[in-house]
């Protein structure tokens, strides 16, 4: 069988670089669940879908023709590795996420992602719902205000203008969606393992995380 590792946790909180050290080191796929939904928000927008639009939304992501290829990621041909990072486009896929019948659609699509040697996949409910019987399940858990201030120097490192106060209040709202749902909640699974690396260098989780897989 082709061993899985899973890192979930809440926005801003370093599951993607986390998971994609990860699987660099361990020589694994990488699933970055995420993209999926951040993509299916972006074909609805150029496609003038609602992001209320159930069973449209639902389609487009049942026939989402993405391919990821190194660090680009194209959508029918066309590159949307920058749009799909802007946290306009996270806040749509947050509102697109919460439709079971998306959730539904993109669930083989993740699937299909488990491949040998193995595979590293982060999102909200790697670990709870779509990797259940994964060997290792890691949960981050870093406060709003450690992720809005990392968050914030991020973007001010690329040039893009913020505030603290404003990331705040976006991570609040998106935490709120995608933890009170009703549909895969993002929360730890029972056996998940809880990293705080609200203070761990990104070195530091890597080594963590490996000395758990090894065990
Ligand atoms: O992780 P990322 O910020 O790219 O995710 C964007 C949004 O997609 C999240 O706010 C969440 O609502 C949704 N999501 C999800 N389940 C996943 C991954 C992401 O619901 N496994």
């Amino acid at each position: 069988s082709v061993p899985v590792l899973t890192v979930d946790g809440p926005t801003a909180s370093g599951k993607g670089t986390l998971a994609s050290e990860l699987a660099a080191k361990l020589g694994y796929h990488l699933l970055d669940s995420g993209a999926l939904y951040r993509a299916t928000a972006l074909a609805a927008q150029d496609a003038g879908i609602s992001l209320e639009d159930e069973a449209s939304l639902a389609m487009m992501a049942a026939q989402l023709d993405l391919r990821f290829d190194g660090h680009r990621v194209l959508l029918g041909g066309r590159d949307i590795t920058d749009p799909l990072r802007l946290e306009s486009t996270g806040g749509m896929a947050s509102r697109v996420s919460v439709h079971p019948a998306v959730r539904q659609a993109l669930f083989q699509l993740q699937l299909s992602f488990r491949r040998l040697p193995g595979l590293v996949a982060d999102g909200r409910d790697m670990g709870t719902v779509v990797f259940p019987s994964a060997e290792l399940k890691v949960f981050l858990t870093a406060s709003v205000e450690q992720r809005a201030s990392r968050r914030l120097k991020q973007l001010l490192g690329k040039g893009v203008a913020a505030t603290l106060d404003g990331l705040l209040a976006d991570l609040r709202a998106r935490d709120e969606r995608d933890m009170l749902r009703s549909v895969a909640p993002c929360k730890p699974a029972e056996d998940a393992v809880l990293l705080d690396n609200s203070a761990l260098s990104i070195d530091a989780s890597v080594e963590q995380v490996l000395g758990w897989w090894q065990a």
